[in-house]
This record gives structure tokens, C-alpha cells and sequence, in this order.
């Protein structure tokens, strides 16, 4: 029987922040919702008199509409005491099924619905509020079982030509998530350079043992905590002299995350294949590290050269890793991504990205800020921008029409590495100069 598992370690109780309903994305309501809206007096709210409260932009998704914003990148429905107007005055089954379930997050695996939360929201960030184990009943309201029965003999894809058992990949997740607790070592640079030698550690196992190996012996020793038999050594995770230097693939995967930040506000969903070509010299200019663009994610003009000129500290505040590391290890557990939506690999690949958007954000803000260190602020701002935008828009693997070239070199732990230093902060210790050779007669 298909179950629905709920993170253990996470906590959300609204802290009325409204972050989520000020957002540069549209939000999502279902047509009948919409037209419920019309049927309502909203007269004791002068803000709407007037209003159109939702369009269909080209390209919303078929049964949706997009609700109005108000000012700036708040929604026409946010309140000025913070509340929800249609909340109040309908209810909250009247509201679109995105902020009913917000911030909880679903991944659909094999044999069980894995539901946690979105990174986006401050008080998830914080750890503030209550267990989402004393908030089953609300979460199963809005978040039903997948219709899909539990196969407990579904491969897991490590990468396009390993496929694991559930086992395997439980414990290979454990030992992933492992690698990301307090505990263990390294900055967060480390810690997925760590990981990335883990996966190849197992595809070589499994590639070593062919059909001989009934699993258990990997299990073990994924779970012993030791090196795994082939193994590589953790590769450096320095960034390279200037971004711009890192090799094409690992900029391009980067733009790719990024790029939906590089689109006019009246972007469709859906991209029409003539707007992605007239779009398309700002995926390069991202790709290629310089330029400048309208961001939505800041809202103002970002020049990319300026924000990686400003130097900031090689060093992530400490607090500012920690959270890092807790977001990493609840998207492990739940297995949001790796081996659900994506192979394992490819999977861990997006995470690298994510990480590395993060960093840009932050980085662009620190730059505003005149800030020479990523401190707790910082991580969180870029957290919270790209959690929304990555749970607003598609992201490059949900395209239809993604070009197979990306989709193969985000398979690749090669690549994968090149991604890693692609926005590192950390710097490769200068050359040791050779001291002169003494004269000799
Ligand atoms: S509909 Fe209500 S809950 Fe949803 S974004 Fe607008 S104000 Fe926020």
C-alpha cells in the first residue's frame, strides 16, 4: 500500500511574513476558482474596484488562469494587513491550490508519496514552528496519495546505464545524506565533491560486479561509512581564476537554471520555440558570464561581470552553510529530483546548479549591500529567490523540447565537478615560488 511519509526533522507554522504571496512570478488559479471570484462582493476592498483579477497570458497551462499582481510583485489579493483577501472573505478552499499547499512539497517515489517542505518560506529556513507530523491532517487535505499503486521492485536510474534496487538506493542515500550532515567535514563545496565520488564509487561497484552481486554487499558498504572498494579521491573543488574561464558545458547548465530569471515579466509559462530563439542572446550573455539583464529575482538590473568582480570572503558564514547543508540533506531524504524527477546523477548535477544560483543571488545582493562575506542573510535572500523561481518555473529537464547535448552532460560526474567550481569561493592556494638557487662558484 502506498503511503505518505512526512518529514521527520521539518517545521513550518506561517509566520505571516507574505514572501510567498510577493513573488515576481504569476500565480496560478484553476478556472473554476476564477470564475468564483467574479460571483463575490469584493466592495469593502477598494484596491480591486476597477481590476481585472486574473488574465491568460499565452501559454498558461490549459484549465489555469494567472491571478493580477497589485503593487509591484504583490498579488492583487494580498491585503495590506498581510492577510489573504480571498482567505478572508471566501474561505480557504477558494484560494488557488498552490498557497493552500504551500510550503509543502510532494515527491512522487515508487513506493511511497515523500512530502517536506519548500526552502522559499523564512520560517522553514528557520526551523520555526510545528513538526509536520502535527500537521498530518492539513497536509493530506491538500496533498492527496498519488493514484499510482506501490512497486516495491521499481529500478532506481543512477545515470543512464546503472539502475539500482530500492534498497541499494536507500542506503545509497543515507550515505549521501550523510555526507551533508553537521557532523561530517568540508564546506558545502566539499561536501558535494564528496558525493559526486560517492555516486561514481557506486557505479563502479555495480559495474565491477555485473550480476554477481545480489546487492548486499554494496548495501554494506554504503552504509559502513568506509570508502567504497574503487572509489575516487575527493577532486578540488577550487574555482576557477575567473568564472568565465570554466569550460561551456558547466556555464551553459548554469544559464539554463538561470535563465528564466533573464525573461520580461510577461513571459509565458510555456515558451513558445519563436520565443526562446528572440530569448536566446540572453541564455548566451549568461552563458558566457557577462553583460547585463532585467532581473526579476532582485528587480533591478544586474550587470554578472560586476556582481563576480566583487570579491567577497572565501568562507560561507558558518550559520549560512548550516542551512545550506539542512536543505541538502531534507531534498536527499525526500529524493526531490534524484532518481524521481532525473537519474540519480543528473539529479545531483541540478542540485550543484541550484547551489550555484544561490551563491549568484547572494553574491548580486552582497555586491548592492557593499557585504564582503555571504553571512546568514545573504544565503537566505538567495535561497528564497531561487526556491521560488525553481517552484514557479520549469526547469530546464521539464522542457519538452530540452536538447539532448545538455541532458547528456548533466549525466556527466565529470561535468558535474567543472559546475562545482563554477561559482566556488574557494581559491587554490598560491604557487609556492621556488626559492633562487644559490650561487655557486
Ligand atoms: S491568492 Fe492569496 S494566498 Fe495566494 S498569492 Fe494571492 S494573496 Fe497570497
Amino acid at each position: 500500500m502506498r503511503l505518505r511519509v512526512l518529514d521527520a526533522n521539518a517545521h513550518f507554522s506561517c509566520g505571516s511574513c507574505t514572501k510567498c504571496c510577493d513573488q515576481p512570478w504569476g500565480t496560478l488559479i484553476e478556472s473554476d476558482k476564477a470564475a468564483a471570484l467574479e460571483h463575490h462582493n469584493f466592495s469593502a476592498y477598494p484596491q480591486l474596484a476597477g481590476r481585472k483579477y486574473y488574465t491568460r497570458p499565452h501559454g498558461t497551462p490549459e484549465g489555469y488562469f494567472v491571478l493580477a499582481k497589485g503593487d509591484g510583485t504583490r498579488c492583487l489579493f494580498l491585503d495590506r494587513d498581510g492577510l489573504c483577501i480571498i482567505h478572508k472573505e471566501m474561505g480557504p478552499e477558494a484560494k488557488p491550490h498552490g498557497c493552500l499547499k504551500f510550503p509543502f512539497l510532494v515527491a512522487r517515489l515508487p513506493q511511497d508519496d515523500r512530502v517536506s517542505v519548500d526552502f522559499g518560506c523564512p520560517a522553514v529556513q528557520s526551523d520555526d514552528g510545528k513538526l509536520l507530523a502535527e500537521q498530518a491532517d492539513d497536509i493530506a487535505a491538500v496533498i492527496p496519495l498519488s493514484r499510482r499503486p506501490a512497486d516495491t521492485t521499481a529500478l532506481v536510474p543512477l545515470d543512464p546505464e546503472v539502475q539500482l534496487t530500492q534498497a541499494e538506493a536507500d542506503a545509497l542515500f543515507e550515505r549521501l545524506e550523510a555526507t551533508f550532515a553537521d557532523a561530517a567535514e568540508g564546506d558545502i563545496w566539499e561536501r558535494f565533491a564528496d558525493a559526486l565520488t560517492v555516486l561514481v564509487g557506486t557505479r563502479r561497484y555495480k559495474k565491477a560486479a555485473g550480476d554477481e552481486d545480489n546487492g548486499d554487499a554494496l548495501i554494506h558498504a554504503l552504509r559502513s561509512g568506509a570508502r567504497l572498494p574503487d572509489q575516487p579521491q575527493r577532486p578540488d573543488t577550487y574555482g576557477f581564476a575567473h568564472p568565465a574561464a570554466a569550460p561551456s558545458p558547466a556555464r551553459m547548465l548554469f544559464a539554463a537554471t538561470l535563465f528564466r530569471d533573464t525573461c520580461p515579466a510577461d513571459a509565458p509559462i510555456q515558451l513558445s520555440l519563436w520565443k526562446r530563439l528572440t530569448l536566446m542572446p540572453k541564455l548566451m550573455s549568461l552563458a558566457r558570464l557577462n553583460g547585463a539583464y532585467a532581473s526579476r529575482l532582485l528587480g533591478c538590473n544586474l550587470n554578472i561581470g560586476q556582481v563576480l568582480q566583487h570579491e567577497v570572503d572565501p568562507q560561507i558564514d558558518p550559520a549560512g552553510t548550516a542551512l545550506l547543508l539542512r536543505y541538502y540533506r531534507t531534498r536527499l531524504w525526500q529524493r526531490y529530483l534524484c532518481g524521481t524527477r532525473m537519474s540519480i546523477a543528473s539529479g545531483l548535477h541540478q542540485h550543484i546548479h541550484d547551489l550555484n544560483a544561490i551563491i549568484f543571488v547572494a553574491r548580486a545582493r552582497a555586491q548592492q549591500e557593499h557585504k564582503e562575506r555571504l553571512d546568514l542573510e545573504l544565503i537566505r535572500y538567495g535561497l528564497n529567490r531561487v526556491e521560488f523561481l525553481l517552484a514557479n518555473q520549469p526547469r530546464l529537464f521539464d522542457e519538452d523540447r530540452m536538447i539532448a547535448w545538455l541532458k547528456a552532460q548533466m549525466e556527466s560526474p565529470a561535468v558535474a565537478i567543472q559546475s562545482l567550481r563554477l561559482m566556488s569561493l574557494r581559491q587554490a592556494p598560491a604557487p609556492v615560488e621556488a626559492a633562487p638557487a644559490e650561487a655557486t662558484c
